[in-house]
């Protein structure tokens, strides 16, 4: 709370009342908050590869690019951290056109059967490495929805990316859709490491990891979830997600359908 006293004086400059301004600033301290600490995030988010990075390249210089084995070693480390840069800089800056209304949405009607094939695709060797099962539920005359398909494509894909990585060699990852009511419902499902009760209500803030040490790949930044729900609600949907430790999740969704 913050006071700010001011004393009303009469014309012989006798104080005859005072204006008191009392005002809640806890709202704005908790915005402060908020922003050092998305800060600190993004710094060191940003920091980790491009230390890895820099290391390598010094390594490079000292003489290991002599070792042509060696060198494409530490080349493809190079490649594979400035591809995690890359991929953490298009999130942010996805996530601040979304949180300063910056979205351009095309809402049409998208038929998102077509549209999960067209992912899939893109998964494909990433599933077959990983040994991982994949299928689809997706009745057949699934009706349209109301959305943007570019922003819908990358609500699948990272929804998908999270089901491949979190989820064990043989596991399996699939889609269902199912028309209820006036809206779809779609659920990313898999069988993974799954998500221990008390994190779930925060895996959809940005930044937000359950444990860093689970996730034996790299390339996470905590912001694929946020970046969903920002996108499922501006569709004017919702998400929600269910999951069991050592048993999977279920990320549920639904998209108005088209009339
Ligand atoms: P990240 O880049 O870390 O995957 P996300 O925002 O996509 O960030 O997800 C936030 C956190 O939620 C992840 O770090 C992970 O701990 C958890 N999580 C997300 N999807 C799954 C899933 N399918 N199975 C288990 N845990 C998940």
């Amino acid at each position: 709370l913050k006071v700010h006293i001011t004393p009303i004086k009469d014309r012989a400059g006798r104080i005859s009342g005072s204006v008191i301004v009392m005002r809640d600033i806890t709202e704005l301290k908790h915005l402060e908050k908020l922003r050092s600490e998305f800060l600190a995030n993004v710094s060191h988010e940003l920091r980790t590869p491009l230390t890895s990075i820099k290391g390598f390249v010094e390594t490079l210089l000292e003489g290991a690019y002599k070792d042509p084995g060696l060198a494409k070693r530490f080349l493809s480390i190079i490649d594979a951290e400035a591809g995690r840069l890359y991929r953490l800089i298009n999130n942010l800056m996805d996530l601040s056109k979304i949180e300063t209304n910056q979205l351009k949405l095309r809402i049409e009607d998208v038929s998102a059967a077509e549209l999960i094939n067209e992912v899939i695709i893109i998964f494909e060797n990433r599933l077959k490495e990983k040994g991982l099962k994949f299928s689809t539920d997706i009745p057949k005359d699934l009706p349209k929805v109301k959305a943007d398909p570019d922003w819908l494509r990358q609500v699948f894909i990272n929804l998908l990316d999270n089901a491949i990585k979190y989820t064990q060699s043989g596991g399996r990852v699939w889609i269902e859709a199912e028309p209820k009511g006036d809206v779809v419902e779609f659920r990313v499902c898999d069988t993974g490491i799954g998500i221990p009760e008390e994190d779930l209500p925060r895996v959809f803030e940005r930044f937000y990891r359950v444990d860093k040490a689970r996730s034996p790949e790299m390339g996470g930044s905590g912001l694929g979830l946020a970046i969903v729900k920002h996108i499922v609600r501006a569709f004017g949907g919702d998400i929600r997600v269910e999951s069991r430790v050592n048993q999977g999740s279920k990320f549920i969704f639904t998209l108005k359908r088209s009339k």
